[in-house]
Protein backbone atom coordinates (compact mmCIF):
# COMPACT_ATOMS: atom_id res chain seq x y z
CA UNK A 1 0.00 0.00 0.00
CA UNK A 2 1.16 3.63 -1.07
CA UNK A 3 -0.42 6.76 0.02
CA UNK A 4 -1.09 9.50 -2.00
CA UNK A 5 2.19 11.06 -1.55
CA UNK A 6 4.46 8.83 -2.47
CA UNK A 7 2.42 7.57 -5.47
CA UNK A 8 2.92 11.54 -6.39
CA UNK A 9 6.51 11.38 -6.01
CA UNK A 10 7.27 7.93 -7.97
CA UNK A 11 5.32 9.68 -10.49
CA UNK A 12 7.35 13.13 -10.29
CA UNK A 13 10.23 11.05 -10.73
CA UNK A 14 9.88 11.44 -14.62
CA UNK A 15 8.19 14.62 -14.78
CA UNK A 16 10.17 17.54 -13.29
CA UNK A 17 7.63 19.66 -13.08
CA UNK A 18 5.42 17.89 -10.94
CA UNK A 19 8.33 16.98 -8.42
CA UNK A 20 8.73 20.91 -8.38
CA UNK A 21 5.05 20.76 -7.43
CA UNK A 22 5.16 18.30 -4.65
CA UNK A 23 8.25 20.08 -2.97
CA UNK A 24 6.13 23.40 -2.80
CA UNK A 25 3.43 21.15 -1.48
CA UNK A 26 5.28 19.69 0.81
CA UNK A 27 7.34 23.28 2.40
CA UNK A 28 3.60 24.69 2.41
CA UNK A 29 3.12 21.54 5.11
CA UNK A 30 5.99 22.54 6.98
CA UNK A 31 5.29 26.11 7.24
CA UNK A 32 1.87 25.52 8.56
CA UNK A 33 2.57 22.14 10.93
CA UNK A 34 5.89 23.86 11.93
CA UNK A 35 6.26 24.44 15.92
CA UNK A 36 5.40 28.34 16.47
CA UNK A 37 8.87 30.04 17.20
CA UNK A 38 10.15 31.55 20.58
CA UNK A 39 7.96 35.52 21.02
CA UNK A 40 10.01 37.89 22.47
CA UNK A 41 9.69 38.73 25.72
CA UNK A 42 5.98 40.01 26.27
CA UNK A 43 4.81 39.00 23.23
CA UNK A 44 3.61 35.44 24.14
CA UNK A 45 0.85 33.67 22.40
CA UNK A 46 -1.35 33.73 25.54
CA UNK A 47 -0.38 37.25 26.40
CA UNK A 48 -3.63 39.33 27.54
CA UNK A 49 -4.26 38.33 31.31
CA UNK A 50 -7.35 36.95 32.84
CA UNK A 51 -9.05 39.83 34.22
CA UNK A 52 -11.29 40.68 37.10
CA UNK A 53 -14.55 38.63 37.80
CA UNK A 54 -16.77 36.10 35.44
CA UNK A 55 -18.46 37.10 32.53
CA UNK A 56 -22.20 37.47 33.60
CA UNK A 57 -23.48 33.87 32.31
CA UNK A 58 -20.23 32.28 31.84
CA UNK A 59 -17.81 29.95 33.99
CA UNK A 60 -14.87 32.26 32.70
CA UNK A 61 -13.19 35.32 32.89
CA UNK A 62 -12.05 38.04 29.92
CA UNK A 63 -8.91 36.30 28.24
CA UNK A 64 -9.04 33.53 30.26
CA UNK A 65 -5.85 31.53 29.55
CA UNK A 66 -7.96 27.98 30.82
CA UNK A 67 -10.77 28.73 28.18
CA UNK A 68 -11.74 25.30 25.87
CA UNK A 69 -9.84 26.21 22.83
CA UNK A 70 -12.41 25.96 19.81
CA UNK A 71 -12.16 22.53 18.10
CA UNK A 72 -10.61 22.71 14.50
CA UNK A 73 -12.32 21.83 11.79
CA UNK A 74 -11.22 21.72 7.99
CA UNK A 75 -14.25 23.66 6.43
CA UNK A 76 -15.96 21.52 3.30
CA UNK A 77 -16.99 25.25 1.31
CA UNK A 78 -15.08 26.82 -0.74
CA UNK A 79 -14.86 29.93 -0.18
CA UNK A 80 -17.17 32.36 -2.82
CA UNK A 81 -15.63 33.61 -5.70
CA UNK A 82 -15.71 37.87 -5.03
CA UNK A 83 -19.01 39.01 -6.10
CA UNK A 84 -21.88 41.07 -4.44
CA UNK A 85 -26.06 40.43 -4.64
CA UNK A 86 -27.39 42.97 -6.82
CA UNK A 87 -28.92 45.20 -4.16
CA UNK A 88 -25.96 44.81 -1.87
CA UNK A 89 -24.43 47.99 -0.93
CA UNK A 90 -20.23 47.26 -1.96
CA UNK A 91 -18.13 48.77 0.48
CA UNK A 92 -14.64 47.71 -1.45
CA UNK A 93 -14.88 45.54 -4.54
CA UNK A 94 -10.91 45.44 -4.87
CA UNK A 95 -10.71 48.95 -6.72
CA UNK A 96 -10.71 51.91 -4.78
CA UNK A 97 -11.62 53.29 -1.28
CA UNK A 98 -13.97 55.92 -2.11
CA UNK A 99 -16.72 54.72 0.80
CA UNK A 100 -14.23 54.61 3.71
CA UNK A 101 -12.27 57.03 5.70
CA UNK A 102 -9.52 56.49 8.19
CA UNK A 103 -11.10 56.49 11.51
CA UNK A 104 -11.95 52.76 13.74
CA UNK A 105 -13.22 52.42 17.35
CA UNK A 106 -15.24 55.25 18.16
CA UNK A 107 -16.21 56.11 15.18
CA UNK A 108 -14.32 59.24 14.55
CA UNK A 109 -13.59 59.88 10.63
CA UNK A 110 -10.35 61.15 10.31
CA UNK A 111 -9.52 61.74 6.60
CA UNK A 112 -8.43 59.41 3.88
CA UNK A 113 -7.67 55.55 5.00
CA UNK A 114 -3.91 54.60 4.66
CA UNK A 115 -4.42 51.02 3.65
CA UNK A 116 -3.01 49.95 0.21
CA UNK A 117 -5.21 48.78 -2.57
CA UNK A 118 -3.65 45.98 -4.54
CA UNK A 119 -4.49 43.13 -6.72
CA UNK A 120 -8.19 43.07 -5.82
CA UNK A 121 -7.74 43.38 -2.22
CA UNK A 122 -7.00 46.24 0.85
CA UNK A 123 -4.66 45.43 2.86
CA UNK A 124 -4.02 46.91 6.44
CA UNK A 125 -1.34 48.89 6.70
CA UNK A 126 0.32 48.71 10.62
CA UNK A 127 0.43 52.37 12.44
CA UNK A 128 -2.14 53.23 9.95
CA UNK A 129 -4.99 53.13 11.74
CA UNK A 130 -8.26 51.62 10.89
CA UNK A 131 -10.65 52.06 8.16
CA UNK A 132 -14.51 53.05 8.94
CA UNK A 133 -17.54 53.29 6.27
CA UNK A 134 -18.63 56.74 5.74
CA UNK A 135 -21.95 54.95 5.65
CA UNK A 136 -23.95 53.96 8.71
CA UNK A 137 -25.67 50.32 9.14
CA UNK A 138 -28.16 49.21 12.08
CA UNK A 139 -29.09 45.93 11.41
CA UNK A 140 -27.14 44.09 8.66
CA UNK A 141 -25.35 41.11 7.15
CA UNK A 142 -21.88 41.90 6.40
CA UNK A 143 -19.62 40.06 3.92
CA UNK A 144 -15.98 39.90 3.95
CA UNK A 145 -13.21 37.70 2.89
CA UNK A 146 -10.16 38.38 4.54
CA UNK A 147 -6.35 36.65 4.46
CA UNK A 148 -3.11 36.99 6.82
CA UNK A 149 -1.03 36.44 4.02
CA UNK A 150 2.31 34.32 3.91
CA UNK A 151 5.84 35.23 5.02
CA UNK A 152 4.95 37.40 7.98
CA UNK A 153 7.76 37.79 10.81
CA UNK A 154 7.97 34.63 12.19
CA UNK A 155 8.28 36.25 15.81
CA UNK A 156 5.00 37.56 15.60
CA UNK A 157 2.47 35.19 17.66
CA UNK A 158 -0.33 35.04 19.64
CA UNK A 159 -2.64 38.66 18.89
CA UNK A 160 0.55 40.32 16.99
CA UNK A 161 -0.06 37.68 14.19
CA UNK A 162 -2.99 39.09 11.30
CA UNK A 163 -4.64 40.59 14.10
CA UNK A 164 -7.46 43.37 12.53
CA UNK A 165 -10.96 42.79 13.34
CA UNK A 166 -14.79 43.71 12.11
CA UNK A 167 -16.13 46.48 14.51
CA UNK A 168 -20.03 46.53 14.20
CA UNK A 169 -20.94 50.13 15.10
CA UNK A 170 -17.27 50.93 15.56
CA UNK A 171 -17.84 48.90 18.92
CA UNK A 172 -18.81 45.43 18.85
CA UNK A 173 -15.76 43.19 17.38
CA UNK A 174 -15.56 40.25 15.52
CA UNK A 175 -11.94 39.38 15.59
CA UNK A 176 -9.39 38.42 12.30
CA UNK A 177 -6.18 36.84 13.46
CA UNK A 178 -4.15 34.52 11.38
CA UNK A 179 -5.46 30.66 13.83
CA UNK A 180 -4.85 27.85 11.87
CA UNK A 181 -1.48 27.23 13.38
CA UNK A 182 -1.06 30.38 16.13
CA UNK A 183 -2.64 29.50 19.80
CA UNK A 184 -4.29 32.74 22.01
CA UNK A 185 -6.36 32.79 24.43
CA UNK A 186 -9.79 31.20 22.96
CA UNK A 187 -12.28 34.17 23.26
CA UNK A 188 -9.41 36.40 21.27
CA UNK A 189 -8.69 33.88 17.80
CA UNK A 190 -10.52 33.91 14.61
CA UNK A 191 -14.16 34.66 14.96
CA UNK A 192 -14.19 35.05 18.13
CA UNK A 193 -16.98 37.80 19.28
CA UNK A 194 -13.46 39.34 21.02
CA UNK A 195 -13.32 39.15 24.72
CA UNK A 196 -17.05 37.65 25.09
CA UNK A 197 -17.13 34.34 23.15
CA UNK A 198 -14.77 32.03 21.04
CA UNK A 199 -16.62 30.62 17.60
CA UNK A 200 -18.16 27.29 18.38
CA UNK A 201 -15.35 25.59 16.03
CA UNK A 202 -12.06 26.62 14.45
CA UNK A 203 -12.39 26.13 10.31
CA UNK A 204 -9.70 29.22 9.98
CA UNK A 205 -7.79 27.97 6.88
CA UNK A 206 -3.77 28.29 6.78
CA UNK A 207 -2.39 31.69 5.81
CA UNK A 208 -1.99 32.72 2.29
CA UNK A 209 -5.55 31.30 1.61
CA UNK A 210 -9.16 33.53 1.94
CA UNK A 211 -11.49 33.18 4.88
CA UNK A 212 -15.28 34.06 4.30
CA UNK A 213 -17.43 36.07 6.98
CA UNK A 214 -20.58 36.50 6.46
CA UNK A 215 -22.03 38.24 9.72
CA UNK A 216 -25.78 38.54 10.87
CA UNK A 217 -25.84 41.36 13.34
CA UNK A 218 -28.93 42.90 15.07
CA UNK A 219 -28.30 46.41 16.43
CA UNK A 220 -28.90 47.07 19.99
CA UNK A 221 -31.71 49.35 20.65
CA UNK A 222 -31.96 51.84 23.15
CA UNK A 223 -34.85 54.31 24.65
CA UNK A 224 -33.04 57.44 25.67
CA UNK A 225 -30.59 55.77 28.33
CA UNK A 226 -31.95 52.32 28.36
CA UNK A 227 -31.15 49.23 26.54
CA UNK A 228 -34.69 47.74 25.74
CA UNK A 229 -33.19 45.56 23.03
CA UNK A 230 -29.40 43.97 23.24
CA UNK A 231 -27.43 43.48 19.97
CA UNK A 232 -27.31 39.72 18.50
CA UNK A 233 -24.46 38.45 16.31
CA UNK A 234 -24.52 35.36 13.98
CA UNK A 235 -21.57 34.53 12.09
CA UNK A 236 -20.86 31.63 9.09
CA UNK A 237 -17.16 31.32 9.12
CA UNK A 238 -16.28 29.32 5.84
CA UNK A 239 -19.52 28.28 5.86
CA UNK A 240 -19.94 27.20 9.45
CA UNK A 241 -22.03 28.69 11.80
CA UNK A 242 -19.97 29.70 15.08
CA UNK A 243 -21.90 32.08 16.70
CA UNK A 244 -25.61 31.31 16.59
CA UNK A 245 -27.32 34.87 17.33
CA UNK A 246 -25.32 35.24 20.52
CA UNK A 247 -26.28 37.70 22.54
CA UNK A 248 -23.80 40.85 23.15
CA UNK A 249 -23.21 41.54 26.33
CA UNK A 250 -22.15 45.39 25.63
CA UNK A 251 -19.00 47.16 23.51
CA UNK A 252 -16.01 45.07 22.98
CA UNK A 253 -14.09 45.49 26.21
CA UNK A 254 -11.36 43.68 28.42
CA UNK A 255 -11.66 45.47 31.47
CA UNK A 256 -14.47 47.39 32.93
CA UNK A 257 -16.78 43.52 31.54
CA UNK A 258 -18.77 44.45 28.44
CA UNK A 259 -21.44 46.89 28.68
CA UNK A 260 -23.99 49.09 26.77
CA UNK A 261 -23.52 52.42 26.28
CA UNK A 262 -26.51 54.22 24.34
CA UNK A 263 -25.74 55.34 20.65
CA UNK A 264 -27.36 56.51 17.61
CA UNK A 265 -29.39 53.36 15.97
CA UNK A 266 -27.36 53.64 12.78
CA UNK A 267 -23.08 54.09 12.93
CA UNK A 268 -20.49 53.47 10.40
CA UNK A 269 -18.76 49.49 10.28
CA UNK A 270 -14.93 49.47 11.26
CA UNK A 271 -11.97 47.11 10.09
CA UNK A 272 -9.34 47.10 12.91
CA UNK A 273 -5.66 48.92 12.72
CA UNK A 274 -3.97 46.31 15.00
CA UNK A 275 -0.85 44.67 14.08
CA UNK A 276 -1.73 42.66 10.53
CA UNK A 277 -0.66 41.98 8.37
CA UNK A 278 -4.43 41.74 7.10
CA UNK A 279 -5.80 41.83 3.97
CA UNK A 280 -9.93 42.33 2.70
CA UNK A 281 -11.68 41.54 -0.23
CA UNK A 282 -14.55 41.60 -1.80
CA UNK A 283 -16.63 44.05 1.20
CA UNK A 284 -20.65 44.06 1.18
CA UNK A 285 -22.99 45.25 3.13
CA UNK A 286 -27.18 43.93 2.79
CA UNK A 287 -29.70 45.95 5.12
CA UNK A 288 -31.94 43.35 6.89
CA UNK A 289 -35.47 45.31 6.23
CA UNK A 290 -37.60 42.72 7.89
CA UNK A 291 -40.55 41.22 5.62
CA UNK A 292 -42.79 42.97 3.68
CA UNK A 293 -40.17 46.04 3.74
MG1 LIG B 1 -8.61 42.45 16.52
Amino acid sequence: MINRRSFARRIAVSFPLLAALADRADASQAQQTAAPPTPPPGKGQMDGSPLGDPLPGQKWRVHDRTRTQPRKVAPGLPVPTPSAPSDAIVLFDGTDLSKWSRGGRGGVAAGEPTWKVENGYVELVPGGGGMMTKESFGDVQVHLEWTTPVGADASRVGQNRGNSGVILMGRYEVQVLSSYNNLTYADGSAGSIYGLYPPMVNPCLPEGQWNSYDIVFEAPKFDQDKLVKPAYVTLMFNGLIVHNRVELLGITSREPIAAYSPHAPELPLSLQGHSGPARFRNIWVWRLWGYDA
